[in-house]
């Protein structure tokens, strides 16, 4: 396991954040989800630093939907990021964070009638529009409100990113966003005259995750800044800002290669102004939507190793405490992670396991045939680089209560959410 962060191994125990596993499950018992703070901040920085957010006004916008605690909220507005939303809950998290409103971008294949209410009323910054229909009920909703709302139109442009089937985004056959190959955008770009409430200020798109190539996003910033000039010269509108989407890659195994942040952040503002100086236009604001590549390597999940089976000749099951529940990426995405066992941690790893949940599900796996260990029942298992879509994907199935999430900075921790209680479980129900 690639120790990450702040991990540091200290006489066969393993530390995050200066705080041993061992003393985190005593404190807060298991299975906890581990937030190591400042590498999550640290990567903050990074994007800030070498996209250029304080020299050239471009943006960073932390896509909530990775991991969207409070605490989260508060942090990403610490460090001076904007928001990505998807809902009217993440919508409303950001709400109870405090954070600046205007600082919001608002996207979504399907918001509700309602969700645009709220984000009109709310008054966020930025509507990414991803359709007629939204485009349609947007002017109506503003109109009624007596509001103006500036708005990028979400493109799909064609890109295939080298990534999972599952999470592709950018390609032609996708439920996101106006296609530029159909004209359907061209279309929308028509009507747009007719709606007096709506004004268009940028251009989206977002081609996939988990991208590790810088290549696709050259080609995305290419076909984004010929339709900037394309834009003014057939409809005379100024597209100031435009919005290359996430995806960046990270670690998980050994297979993975990502580039640095800064080798992104580099690659793309260079290509912008290459294509910019090229094709005559003026270099428009950026903005980009990391997600994983902020939280991802900062979140670890402890568990604590209960039944073993051994099937001689073919392999040796050691389930936890947890599973898919708290961990659905790998039955959802066939996700490859890496572990360990922290309480022996310099320790030489001589058995093939494989590592499994706790649900009445056969594909509640984990991680398939890892070397671990000499392992035990009791051992604390650690998972590294769950902190994107781990915690923000939990379920209750199986009546499984979701752990809590500790945050750990410089030898202290923190409870940033509390473990669910057998009585949260039924908070909704009539009885
Ligand atoms: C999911 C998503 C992101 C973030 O993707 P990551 O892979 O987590 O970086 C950014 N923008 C949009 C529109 C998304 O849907």
């Amino acid at each position: 396991m690639k120790l990450q962060g702040t991990m540091l191994v200290k006489e066969n125990e393993l530390y995050i954040g200066g705080v041993s596993c061992k003393e985190l499950r005593e404190k807060y018992q298991t299975p906890l989800y581990v937030f190591d703070e400042d590498l999550v901040r640290n990567n903050c920085r990074e994007y800030v630093k070498h996209f250029r957010v304080n020299k050239e006004n471009n943006r960073v916008a932390y896509a909530g939907k990775a991991f969207l605690p409070i605490y989260m909220c508060k942090l990403i507005n610490e460090e001076g990021l904007c928001l990505d939303v998807v809902s009217g809950g993440e919508l409303y998290t950001a709400y109870k964070a405090q954070f600046p409103m205007e600082k919001i971008l608002f996207h979504g294949n399907n918001k509700t009638i309602e969700e645009i209410k709220m984000g009109v009323e709310l008054g966020v910054g930025r509507f990414v529009v991803d359709n007629y229909y939204e485009l349609e009920l947007l002017e109506k909703i503003c109109e009624e409100k007596g509001e103006k709302q500036a708005v990028y139109f979400r493109i799909t442009p064609g890109i295939e990113a080298h990534t999972h089937e599952y999470i592709k985004t950018g390609q032609i056959d996708s439920k996101f966003g106006f296609t530029l190959s159909n004209g359907e955008l061209y279309n929308a770009l028509e009507k747009l005259n007719n709606y007096k409430n709506i004004e268009l200020v940028g251009i989206h798109a977002h081609i996939g995750s988990q991208i590790f190539e810088v290549e696709p996003y050259l080609d995305e910033v290419k076909i984004m800044m010929n339709l900037v000039k394309e834009i003014k010269e057939s409809y005379n509108i100024d597209i100031k800002e435009v919005d290359l989407g996430g995806g960046m890659g990270v670690y998980y195994t050994e297979e993975d290669k990502p580039k640095t942040i800064k080798k992104f952040c580099e690659a793309i503002i260079e290509k912008t102004e290459e294509v910019c100086k090229k094709i005559d236009i003026k270099v428009p604001i950026l903005i980009i939507e990391p997600g994983r590549s902020i939280v991802a390597n900062g979140g670890s999940t402890i568990y604590t190793v209960g039944a073993m089976k051994h099937i001689k000749g073919i392999r040796t099951y050691v389930s936890v405490d947890g599973g898919m529940t708290d961990n659905i990426r790998p039955s959802l995405y066939q996700a490859g992670y890496e572990c360990a066992i922290a309480n022996k941690i310099g320790e030489k790893r001589k058995n093939q396991v494989t590592i499994s949940g706790k649900c009445c599900e056969s594909g509640d796996i984990l991680i398939t045939d890892t070397n671990i260990m000499d392992i035990k029942s009791g051992d604390i298992l650690i998972i590294s680089s769950t902190g994107a879509y781990g915690y923000s994907m939990a379920s209750n199935y199986n009546k499984i209560t979701k752990p809590a999430v500790v945050s750990v900075q410089n030898g202290k921790s923190k409870l940033i959410c509390k473990r669910q209680s057998y009585e949260d479980l039924f908070k909704l129900e009539v009885v």
